[in-house]
């Protein structure tokens, strides 16, 4: 708030010392602001009372601010269709702005910072933020929950007032104290504080960044880590890397670190695999950590030294120097190319299975588990996915049945131990001949390899987890060489058949832990470095 000499979140010395300060900031500003409260007439709501006591001291410091209080059947109600009371509007010839609330407790900070931003008749939002909301095109109906107690509150609060500023023919916003509209807490089950829902959909659970609030408004999902977009047709880097998984992350820190441009693309979600990972409990350092965070914290650490493009996926690669790599939105002119683009989940090849993908079939346990909680499921495979995703259900209060083709199963013995513990059934020497249902996932046909007989399970889902296919379109697209196998054949610099394109991660084989793709990511990038500066294929020529 370069321009607002008054931080309501200090302390600024004694009361009258802050009332002037106060009243030099109101005398200073270029607009009136114009507050509408809409009560009912039955009953003096305590928060009304304390809207009408708030908004007189302020009117004591300012001539700025006018104040209007109607009923709810007052026709400037129905004009601006306010139902319930009491709501509080602010400027609503200009804004979508409503409060059913008042400013109490920690909610008074929301309140300054509002009158503030209307009174300069702009909302002071980053540049980054702008951006984003610029790319907002179609209505958003926000609700921010919060309540008077709660610190981390008047920081969402005011991510929403910015954003409903900067687009008010687009974005609404309604601050619902939770206290004093206990019937849409429980509508939405807005049980903890702050909380935000776009379009009825929650896209955050606490307090965001200006940059993260606008990205998860445009996407009407909750986004953990804001990656800055750029319009450049043309980026020229020295390494692009192709996948975001924990070897493409760890390459682009290591490389930038040794002094190369370095771009990393991904084309769907960034961490690949771990970040679909419900509990990760062997990455040292962290002793146990849910996929999702720690994607979070290598995409943060990435970001302080290499760009990402997120969402972009590679269309083509022209061999020559420089490589020019082309997405769907842009070239790289580029020294040279990691891929690391990791594996895709196998399928059982099962009747049904592609059918009923999302209707029953899943992939993610992570992702579905919870549309799951009370019913019963089974988990197909016996390996450490499995496992540890067989664990995550039962965790949330999904019924879940391990089926495993063996007599074995494949997983560490650790995770094992914990299935076994948590007494999770196990079918084994069990084959899945069928999932069968219309609508939706209703019984699977199940084939017991060792007594032959079929039989059918009523159940609701089926979570499949038999492990990991490399992602190789592009290496085949590129001709590079393959082990028997099907990863990417490389040498001990993670140098493919084609110079200047290496490999590293899951789409090499090996042990496909996150911890070695992270150490193969690290080493990819060192010999690309050595390379860069002496070329092997110059070297060897020469
Ligand atoms: P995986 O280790 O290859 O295990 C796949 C499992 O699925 C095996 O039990 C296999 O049975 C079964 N399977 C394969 N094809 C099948 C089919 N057509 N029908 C029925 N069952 C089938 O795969 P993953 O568990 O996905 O793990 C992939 C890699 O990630 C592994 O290297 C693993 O160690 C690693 N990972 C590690 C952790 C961890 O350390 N916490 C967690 C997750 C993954 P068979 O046993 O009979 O072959």
């Amino acid at each position: 708030m370069a321009e607002v000499p008054f931080d309501p979140s200090t302390d600024q010395g004694s009361q009258a010392d802050a009332t002037r300060q106060l009243e030099r900031v109101f005398q200073s500003m270029p607009n009136e602001i114009h507050l509408f409260l809409f009560s009912r007439k039955d009953r003096d709501d305590p928060f009304a009372q304390a809207i009408r006591q708030v908004v007189r001291a302020f009117r004591e410091m300012t001539n700025k601010i006018t104040f209007r209080e109607y009923g709810l059947d007052h026709e400037l109600a129905r004009k601006w269709q306010v139902t319930d009371g009491p709501t509080l509007l602010f400027e609503p010839e200009k804004y979508n702005i409503r409060w059913y609330g008042g400013p109490l407790g920690e909610e008074g900070r929301t309140f300054l910072e509002l009158l503030i931003y209307l009174g300069l008749g702009k909302s002071n939002i980053s540049e980054q933020a702008r951006e984003v909301i610029g790319r907002i095109d179609e209505p958003r109906q926000v609700k921010v929950f919060v309540s008077p107690t709660c610190p981390y509150c008047p920081q969402q609060a005011v991510n929403a007032i910015k954003a409903a500023m900067e687009k008010p023919g687009q974005i609404s916003l309604e601050l619902v104290d939770i206290q004093c509209r206990p019937d849409l807490a429980e509508q939405y089950s807005a049980h903890s504080v702050p909380q935000t829902f776009a379009n009825d959909v929650m896209i955050a659970m606490g307090a965001q960044t200006e940059e993260l609030f606008a990205a998860s408004l445009l996407k009407l999902e909750q986004q953990t880590v804001f990656i800055p977009e750029t319009e450049d047709e043309l980026v020229e880097a020295d390494l692009v890397i192709v996948g975001g998984g924990p070897a493409g992350l760890t390459a682009g820190i290591y490389a930038a670190r040794s002094g190369l441009k370095s771009a990393i693309i991904e084309r769907g979600a960034l961490g690949g695999q771990v970040a679909t990972t419900p509990v990760v409990e062997n990455y040292p350092g962290l002793t146990s950590v849910g996929g999702k965070t720690l994607v979070d914290i290598m995409v943060t650490h990435a970001l302080e030294y290499t760009t990402i493009f997120p969402g972009e996926e590679v269309i083509d690669i022209e061999v020559g120097r420089p490589f020019v790599v082309s997405t769907s939105r842009r070239k790289f002119h580029t020294k040279t190319i990691l891929l690391a683009t990791g594996a895709t989940h196998k399928h059982l090849g099962a009747p049904g299975e592609s059918r009923l993908l999302g209707r029953g079939v899943s992939y993610c346990s992570t992702c579905d588990g919870m549309l799951f909680k009370g019913k019963k499921v089974i988990m197909v495979g016996g390996g450490n996915s499995a496992v540890t995703e067989a664990l995550h259900l039962r965790n949330i209060g999904v019924d879940v049945t391990l089926v495993h083709r063996r007599d074995k199963l494949r997983a560490q013995d650790f995770l094992t131990r914990l299935l076994f513990e948590a007494r999770i059934p196990v079918l084994w020497n069990t084959e899945v001949r069928e999932i069968l249902g219309e609508d939706r996932v209703r019984q699977v046909l199940l084939f017991d390899n060792q007594s032959k007989e079929t039989f059918t399970l009523p159940l609701d889902g089926v979570f499949i987890s038999i492990g990991y296919e490399p992602a190789i379109s592009l290496a085949q697209k590129l001709g590079l060489a393959l082990t028997e196998e099907g990863y990417i054949q490389k040498d001990a610099h993670h140098r493919t058949s084609i110079d200047g394109i290496y490999s590293a991660g899951d789409v090499e084989g090996g042990y496909k832990q996150i911890v070695t793709a992270a150490g193969q990511g690290a080493e990819a990038a060192m010999s690309i470095f050595e390379d860069v500066i002496n070329p092997y294929w110059k070297r060897e020529a020469g």
